[in-house]
């Protein structure tokens, strides 16, 4: 990125979001994400952000991957929530040299499939959530997937388990009801209820080898996952700016005055998060990721909290702008929560004794 302008992944995201994404987001809020939606993603390259050039992607540099996400959550985050499950799976598969890429890589960097993930209760080892087993010369898989997010709205998904021997283990399957996988209704959410979030049922799902995208030793992936959850969320910044941009709209000097000073301190951490992002030691400095994490948690709160107090009574319409960014912060708040990223916010919610 020169002095040539945005990087045109950029200028899509600005477009989907103001054409698509800001006019309808509360009404979408409460109806759900419609597939239209996602359909404008898929044509718009966005899709396609990490992967490789060789399979069609655009193998965007960080800063533009982090603005586009800053963008589409700032402008509905239920849409962003669903279309940003599928960077995961392409991301593996750019590191998977096994057969499963050549098949799936492809379609899903130019958006013809949309993907989803079930994976973050590998978090919680040595509790064995979903398990893996050898069966028939390929792996058949049980448990209970507590949350799934895109049910009917993404095509394949990326479902992680822990096998015999402690390894985690990652195969692509349809999203769709088949013998072994049983979905639930989805979930009365108070925040990101659009985001077709279902639970799903494994019992005896089989998936062939050439299925399989990763397999490794679970503290080779945790340390990965981690370093990862670690760092701040540019989602955060993004629906934090909104709500900052209600709040400086809402016609109340002091709610501009607010705005401006939370602003300032929103850059600041901006910049530190995404400096320690940046930095190649990616295993290392993680006390540091996690208070950036945490302050960054904070301006969101007050961010979101302030733009409720300056639009007053009206902001508890479920049509009001400023609340449902308050809760999609709630749900940020929690989400790829991990017990290190929990134990830090906490200790910085503590008041000084
Ligand atoms: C609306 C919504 C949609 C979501 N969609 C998806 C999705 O599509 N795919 C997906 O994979 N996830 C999804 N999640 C999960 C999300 O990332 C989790 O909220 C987050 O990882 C925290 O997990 P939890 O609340 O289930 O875990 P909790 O059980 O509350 O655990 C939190 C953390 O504590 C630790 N922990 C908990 N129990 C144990 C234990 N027994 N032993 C050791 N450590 C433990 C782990 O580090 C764990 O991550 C979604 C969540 C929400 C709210």
């Amino acid at each position: 990125m020169s002095g040539a302008g945005p990087h045109p992944l950029v200028e899509r995201a600005r477009r989907l979001a103001a054409d698509v994404l800001v006019p309808d987001a509360e009404r979408i809020d409460q109806e759900g994400v419609p597939a239209s939606h996602l359909d404008a993603v898929r044509r718009s390259g966005l899709l396609g952000l990490h992967a490789p050039e060789a399979y069609g992607g655009a193998a965007a540099p960080a800063a533009v991957a982090r603005e586009t996400a800053e963008i589409l959550a700032g402008a509905c985050c239920s849409t962003w929530f669903v279309q940003t499950q599928h960077h995961t799976p392409v991301t593996t598969l750019a590191a998977a040299d096994r057969p499963v890429r050549e098949r799936l890589l492809r379609p899903l960097a130019g958006g013809t499939l949309l993907a989803g993930v079930a994976y973050s209760y590998l978090r919680a080892f040595p509790r064995v959530v979903v398990r893996a087993t050898q069966e028939r010369g390929g792996w058949r898989f049980d448990g209970r997937v507590p949350w799934y997010t895109g049910w009917g709205l993404n095509d394949v998904f990326m479902l992680g388990a822990l096998t015999e021997a402690g390894e985690v283990l990652f195969g692509f399957a349809e999203a769709r009801a088949q013998p072994g996988l049983r979905p639930s209704a989805p979930l009365r959410l108070a925040a990101l209820a659009a985001s077709r979030t279902v639970a799903l049922d494994l019992d005896g799902l089989w998936l062939p080898e050439d299925a399989v995208a990763l397999r490794v030793p679970y503290e080779e992936w945790a340390a990965a996952d981690r370093a990862r959850t670690a760092n701040t969320s540019p989602a955060v910044f993004g629906v934090a700016r909104a709500a900052l941009g209600v709040l400086a709209e809402s016609g109340d000097p002091q709610a501009a005055r607010t705005a401006r000073a939370l602003g300032a301190r929103l850059e600041r951490v901006r910049s530190a998060a995404y400096a320690l992002t940046d930095d190649p030691a990616t295993h290392e400095r993680v006390e540091e990721r996690l208070a950036v994490k945490t302050d960054a948690y904070a301006v969101l709160s007050a961010a979101t909290t302030a733009a409720v107090v300056a639009g007053g009574g009206r902001a508890m319409g479920l049509d009001n702008r400023a609340q449902r960014l308050a809760r999609e912060g709630l749900f940020l708040q929690v989400q790829g929560q991990t017990a290190d990223v929990r134990a830090a916010q906490l200790a910085a919610l503590a008041p000084p004794s």
